[in-house]
């Protein structure tokens, strides 16, 4: 009866090691590049809606309104 137990105790530990191990692997596969794909796109929606959104050499983003009528940018 404790052999039962003990082969038992000892599948169900194997199946929960799968079931974390198996989650983890196409995450570690699929998850970085969409991350990282995301988080760069992630800022702009916002401000590519209303706001000008033109890029200055740093990266930044001008902050005005969308097509706005003067002639330099706003990077603040
Ligand atoms: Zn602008």
């Amino acid at each position: 009866m404790d052999n039962l137990r003990a082969m038992r105790e000892a599948k169900y530990a194997e199946s929960q090691k799968r079931a974390a191990a198996a989650p983890a692997r196409p995450k570690a596969a699929v998850a970085p590049p969409a991350t990282a794909r995301k988080a760069v796109p992630a800022t702009e929606p916002v401000a590519a809606d209303e706001l000008c959104g033109h890029r200055n050499m740093s990266g930044r983003t001008c902050t005005r309104e969308q097509g706005h009528a003067a002639k330099s940018h706003r990077y603040s």
